[in-house]
Parts: C-alpha cells; sequence; structure tokens
C-alpha cells in the first residue's frame, strides 16, 4: 500500500477525472503557496505533498502506476524534465497555446520557496591559439608574446550594453533570469523545457538606450598582445590554460580561458619520451669492440659517452638527471641511450684478412650465446 494517498491529499475520488484533479490541484496549490505564507513550515509541507501529488495524479502514465503499484516509480522532479527540477526560476510564460498551464507553472516557480531572481552567469567563450616552439624553447621555458582577437568588457556601459549602465529595465518575460521555460508537446505527453529567454536574448535586460561606445553589444572586440610565460618541459600536443584570459561575457559573467595549443619542433637525433629523452646511438662494431668515446648531444650541449670495450649490441646507458625536467617541478628525466652495434658495409681485401686473422684467434668459449647455441644444436 502507498505510504501517502494522494487522493486523500488533494481531495478527490480515485475516479476523479484529470481535469478533476488538476483543479483540486490549482485550487490547493494556491491556497498553500509559500509567497502568502512566508516562514510557515506547515504550509510549506503541505505545499510540498500537494506538488507531490500533482506530480503523479496529474500524469496518466504515473497515476496508472500508482494505482496498480502503489507508487509512480521516478524521481518527482520528472514532470519538469530532470534535475533543473523544481528549482525556482522567477519566470512568468508567454507559451499561448497551454494557457492553462500557464499559472501551475507560476506556482511551480517557486516549489519549495526558492524563488531566484538573480542573473543566471554565463561564461565567456574560450579563445583557442596555436604556438610552435623549437625543442629548446620547450626544454628550458620561454615567454612568447601572440596577438589575440577578443571580446573585451565594454567598460562605459559595464557589460550591460546599456548607455552609462543603466539604460535597461529587467526582461518582462524571464525577469531577468535569462531563461524561460517552453512547453513542448511529445508522444509522453507535454515537456517542459527550459531555455534561454528568446524577449532578451538570454540577456535578462532589456536595453531602452543602447551604449554608443559598443552598440549595445556589452563588449568590444579588441587586438591584444599577450605575453605568455611557458613553463620548462612542455611537450607536443599539451595545452595551457590561461584563466579569464578568453572572450568576455555576453552577461557579465566571467570570462571565458585563453587555450594555447603547443607544438614543439622535433629534435633530429633525441625522441623525447615523457620526461625522458631516448637516443639510439650507432657505433662501429671496432669500437663496440675496443671500446672509445662517442660524442652524444644532451639538452646541454654535446657530451662524451664513453663507450666500454667489448659493448654488446643494444647496450642501454642512462645518463640520470640530462633528460628534461618536470613541469612545475625541480626533478628531471634521464637521458636513455641505447647502442646499436653496425657492421661496415663494405670491406677491402686487406680488411678482410684482418677479420680473418681476429677469427682465427678469438675462441669459441669466448662467445657465450653462440657457444650455448651450438651446445644446443648438437643435441638435437
Ligand atoms: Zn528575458
Ligand atoms: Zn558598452
Amino acid at each position: 500500500m502507498p505510504n501517502k494517498d494522494y487522493y486523500d491529499i488533494l481531495g478527490v475520488s480515485k475516479s476523479a477525472s484529470q481535469d478533476d484533479i488538476k483543479s483540486a490541484y490549482r485550487k490547493l496549490a494556491k491556497l498553500y503557496h509559500p509567497d502568502l505564507h512566508p516562514n510557515d513550515p506547515e504550509c510549506a509541507k503541505k505545499f510540498k505533498e500537494v506538488n507531490e501529488a500533482y506530480e503523479v495524479l496529474g500524469d496518466s502514465g504515473k497515476r496508472s502506476n500508482y494505482d496498480q503499484f502503489g507508487s509512480a516509480s521516478g524521481n518527482p522532479n520528472d514532470f519538469f524534465g530532470g534535475s533543473n527540477g523544481a528549482g525556482g526560476f522567477g519566470g512568468r510564460f508567454n507559451t499561448g497555446s497551454f494557457s492553462g498551464f500557464e499559472d501551475i507553472f507560476d506556482i511551480f516557480s517557486s516549489f519549495g520557496g526558492r524563488e531566484r531572481k538573480s542573473e543566471i552567469q554565463v561564461t565567456g567563450e574560450d579563445i583557442e591559439v596555436n604556438i610552435n616552439l623549437s625543442f629548446k624553447e620547450a626544454v628550458f621555458g620561454c615567454e612568447k608574446t601572440i596577438k589575440v582577437t577578443k571580446l573585451d568588457k565594454c567598460d562605459s556601459c559595464r557589460g550591460t550594453g546599456a548607455k552609462d549602465g543603466k539604460e535597461y529595465e529587467t526582461c518582462p518575460d524571464c525577469h531577468g533570469s535569462g531563461q524561460a521555460r517552453y512547453t513542448q508537446n511529445t508522444i509522453f505527453g507535454q515537456m517542459v523545457n527550459v531555455g534561454p529567454c528568446k524577449t532578451c536574448n538570454a540577456t535578462g535586460k532589456i536595453v531602452k538606450t543602447k551604449c554608443p561606445h559598443c552598440n549595445g553589444k556589452g563588449n568590444i572586440k579588441t587586438q591584444q598582445e599577450i605575453k605568455i610565460k611557458i613553463p620548462a618541459g612542455i611537450d607536443n600536443d599539451q595545452t595551457m590554460t590561461m584563466r579569464g584570459k578568453g572572450n568576455a561575457s555576453v552577461r557579465n559573467g566571467p570570462n571565458g580561458d585563453l587555450l594555447i595549443n603547443v607544438s614543439v619542433e622535433q629534435h633530429p637525433l633525441l625522441v623525447r619520451d615523457g620526461y625522458n629523452l631516448l637516443l639510439d646511438l650507432p657505433i662501429p662494431f671496432t669500437t663496440a669492440c675496443l671500446g672509445g668515446k662517442v660524442k652524444i648531444p644532451t639538452t646541454e650541449g654535446f657530451y662524451d659517452l664513453t663507450i666500454p670495450s667489448l659493448t654488446q649490441p643494444n647496450t642501454v646507458f642512462k645518463l640520470k638527471n640530462k633528460g628534461i625536467k618536470y613541469l612545475q617541478k625541480d626533478v628531471y628525466g634521464d637521458l636513455i641511450v641505447t647502442v646499436r652495434i653496425e657492421m661496415p658495409k663494405d670491406i677491402s681485401k686487406y680488411e678482410k684478412e684482418l677479420v680473418e686473422k681476429l677469427d682465427d684467434n678469438i675462441s669459441l668459449s669466448s662467445y657465450k650465446k653462440f657457444k650455448t647455441y651450438q651446445d644446443k644444436l648438437s643435441k638435437l
């Protein structure tokens, strides 16, 4: 059985028609409306109950669920089309075609007593710019100046679009909220959508005399040079966000952001892997055999890497802290060098003789992997 008897609350019989339910609801909602009984919790409670009952019984689908199962199964705010719910918009509705509903919505507009007359802020649009950095600029950070065309709030009218910031009145249709409810017929019944107020173009204001500086727009297009500090360690495809440096809001809300998409030129030899740098280092097989020094690039110039004698292919040398500085941290990645041993592409007859001599002299046991392979092979 249902916890509450909605029929009882609305004072109608179980066989009441939808019209009867509607009219009973309207009478009671007006009777208990919080505006008429401010600070009366008993009335507020009644008002809430009446609304709850009508949300179910006023909807034939929910009513039939309620009749059968004792619950309407669903969010009580469903009626309003979702989480916007009954949050108050101090609005009046000029939809015309559903005149019968207008005063119902009037009442709902202050459901729960949370009438909101203040403006809804709308953030200005973001501006996106692309900048190209050299490898060095990205590694060490730099300062760049970029040119941006953006909307700035008009000082003369303080963003209102009205002359001297005074020559406007509150929009009569949305009462300054900038949002209005529009009723729509759908296969599920009537849906109420909240959308920008068409009368005032969502600004909440009707300008009486336009500001001559911005022609009533409230903001002015300007060309600006903006200095950007690029932090050391920024990588390709990263985006920096400068809060509030985007376009001014059309509705006196906060500015949008300036988004800076960063492209970094590749280093000819070093490859970035997070904050590490990778280097594929080809060395002659003789250097691998005899050892020696090989010049490598680092972010701070060249460095002579010592190759020990008898260095094996693909040996990795890790140069600690020779990578990239972490963003906003005094920590560095590593430079990771992988040795690739290269054979000559062609050798002379004399060179071949030398290698033959070498081959005759190195015993099989010196080649550990090769020997293991041979041993296993012989047992097959
Ligand atoms: Zn409006
Ligand atoms: Zn202006």
